[in-house]
């Protein structure tokens, strides 16, 4: 049998990979595994880009899939808080859960605040390089708080809820990002059509003919 190495409480121990290759996986699907980690502030639009986005890839036969915070708070992470802690510890998780997905074949689509720098780069670091792209979902904060889809900034505003991103809790944004989504400017669509192109343009797609003759790039 294959084995993998991985890393549990820092020492090296090798675990059972199963006999099917990512490769074959990958050929059958006709893209590759990966992440597409949607980061930004509440409201930005990463849920409604992410599902949006998961759409078109499976109208085109791609195995894809939205991992969102109401989704997995619901579940994996209903310990959880949102101290610093808890951010970290629910980032990391959400990271090996992509993991998961992506060596199962998907593209797997992660929407997530995922404030900290550092705790996204512990979910870049998991993944084999051009596997992980980092997407900044960018609006000004004062169009987030216009939207305010759920009225959480108001609640946040009104001192109702802590630890509230861009409000009473920081916000690092990515400095390098393979994406950048500008949604005060862009459609959903636009912004759904920058990702593909980069997908392609990375080759993590577009290794089959498509047969959605309406994509949007
Ligand atoms: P987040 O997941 O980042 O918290 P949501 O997707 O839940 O954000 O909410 C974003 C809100 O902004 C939605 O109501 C969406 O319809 C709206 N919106 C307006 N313009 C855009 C855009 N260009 N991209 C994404 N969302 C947009």
């Amino acid at each position: 049998m294959k084995t993998d190495r991985l890393r549990a409480n820092s020492a090296p121990v090798r675990v059972p990979a199963g006999e099917i290759a990512l490769r074959e996986r990958e050929q059958r699907n006709g893209h590759r595994g990966c992440v597409i980690w949607l980061t930004g502030l509440s409201a930005a639009g990463k849920s409604t880009i992410a599902v949006e986005l998961e759409r078109v890839l499976f109208r085109n036969g791609c195995q894809a899939l939205v991992l969102d915070g109401d989704r997995v708070r619901l579940g994996l992470c209903r310990d959880l808080g949102f101290s610093p802690e808890d951010r970290r510890e629910n980032i990391r998780r959400v990271g090996e859960v992509a993991r998961l997905f992506a060596e199962a074949g998907f593209i797997c689509i992660t929407a997530f605040i995922s404030p900290y720098r550092a705790d996204r780069a512990v979910a870049r670091e998991l993944m084999a390089g051009g596997k992980f792209f980092e997407v900044y979902v960018n609006a000004p904060l004062a169009v987030c708080e216009a939207r305010d889809p759920k009225g959480l900034y108001a609640r946040a505003r009104k001192c109702q809820l802590k630890n509230f991103t861009g409000i009473s809790a920081p916000y690092q944004p990515p400095l390098n990002p393979e994406v950048e989504l500008h949604t005060d400017r862009l459609t959903v669509a636009e912004a759904v059509g920058k990702v593909l192109r980069h997908l392609r343009k990375a080759r993590a797609i577009g290794t089959r003919a498509w047969t959605d003759r309406a994509l949007p790039f």
